[in-house]
């Protein structure tokens, strides 16, 4: 078994013990492997161990994959910042955008969703500790938001994603998938068919578990350490 495969299974008995431990349904939580700055072919290694769906944040890094791995099947996730500038690659290279949070990037993506596709599947990204500095739509805005992505044929309105502050301890780390989780309720009382909540890391996957994650993006612990963020927040 590669290093890469014993990780994934290490990751995943980490989710099912975390099922089990907060009254999961068993299977219920799924796992996005999040590929950044590590090479294709640790991505085809895990793919070669069941994993099919794979999260990039750098555009240009997530085609040259795409390019390479062109003989598989994935399903590419897009979870970087996302400019205006740059929704057409990724509504034509992806199956779903994470990281969608404001009505421009929602009505760009819809208008350039080819076709020949299924309509793009959308998370809203959420600043859930509405830090000022922070990507991510603000609570209060989040309806007008739904709204924007629900009104857009070529787009289908999934559900929501945050990326809280690290923070230590398991209480600490709950609080803001609590509020996403808030938030997503909200949504889906208002008549918004959501079904994904794209939340919990390495570092927070319990917390997010035990507070209702469907899809866990888990990087470190699938393929190792990353070399130094050369930027930050997900830009190119
Ligand atoms: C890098 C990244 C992850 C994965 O982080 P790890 O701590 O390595 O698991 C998840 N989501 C986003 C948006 C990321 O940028």
């Amino acid at each position: 078994m590669t290093e890469i495969a014993a990780r994934l299974e290490a990751v995943h008995r980490r989710v099912r013990a975390a099922e089990a431990e907060y009254g999961r349904r068993p299977g219920s939580v799924a796992v996005l492997a999040v590929g950044k700055r590590h090479p294709s072919e640790a991505l085809r290694a895990a793919y070669a161990a069941g994993q099919t769906a794979f999260g990039e944040n750098y555009l240009q890094e997530a085609l040259a994959k795409q390019e390479a791995l062109a003989d598989l099947e994935p399903v590419w996730h897009f979870i970087g910042g996302l400019q205006s500038n740059k929704t057409a690659p990724v509504a034509q290279a992806f199956s779903w955008v994470h990281t969608v949070d404001r009505a421009k990037i929602a009505r760009r993506l819809g208008e350039q969703r080819p076709d020949g596709l299924p309509a793009l599947n959308v998370c809203l990204q959420v600043n859930v500790s509405s830090e000022p500095q922070k990507a991510g739509c603000d609570p209060g805005s989040l309806p007008e938001l739904a709204a924007a992505v629900a009104e857009q044929p070529r787009l289908r309105l999934r559900g929501l994603m945050a990326i809280p502050a690290p923070a230590a301890g398991l209480e600490q780390q709950r609080r803001p998938f609590a509020r996403l989780r808030g938030l997503y309720e909200q949504l889906r009382g208002q008549g918004f068919a959501l079904d994904t909540l794209s939340m919990g890391m390495t570092e927070d996957l319990e917390a997010a578990v035990a507070e209702g994650s469907t899809l866990l993006r888990i990087g470190t612990a699938i393929f190792g350490p990353r070399e130094a963020e050369a930027t930050e927040g997900g830009q190119q």
